[in-house]
């Protein structure tokens, strides 16, 4: 994917792993799947799960989700919310710690 924008401007890219704004999304019947891919000793080898149908990432300016398939084309997903009220509340519900946006030179790459 290496670098796009979001709809609201905001460079993005998938430089860095982790990303603080990356995520892999596995259905509940792909996740049952690993889940059972357990060794003698009940762990799984993380070198054993396979790639995840969709990569999402999530603007770090206005929240939006961009879920990637297997092409540079990707489906974005704005929030019906405004974004500091989702953090309260997913933080005060869950205690989800959100990270604020570094000031990462993005462009050079
Ligand atoms: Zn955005």
């Amino acid at each position: 994917m290496g670098q796009w924008l979001c709809y609201c401007g905001n460079p993005m890219n998938d430089h860095n792993y982790p990303n603080e704004n990356g995520f892999i999304a596995f259905s509940d019947y792909e996740w049952d799947d690993i889940s059972c891919m357990t060794d003698d000793e009940n762990n799984i080898n993380w070198m054993d799960i396979p790639p995840s149908q969709y990569e999402v990432y999530k603007c770090p300016k206005c929240g939006r989700l961009m879920i990637f398939g297997e092409s540079n084309r990707f489906l974005s997903y704005k929030p019906e919310f405004n974004i500091e009220d989702a953090k309260k509340i997913l933080t005060e519900s869950v205690n989800i710690e959100f990270h604020s946006q570094k000031n990462e030179n993005m462009g050079n790459n």
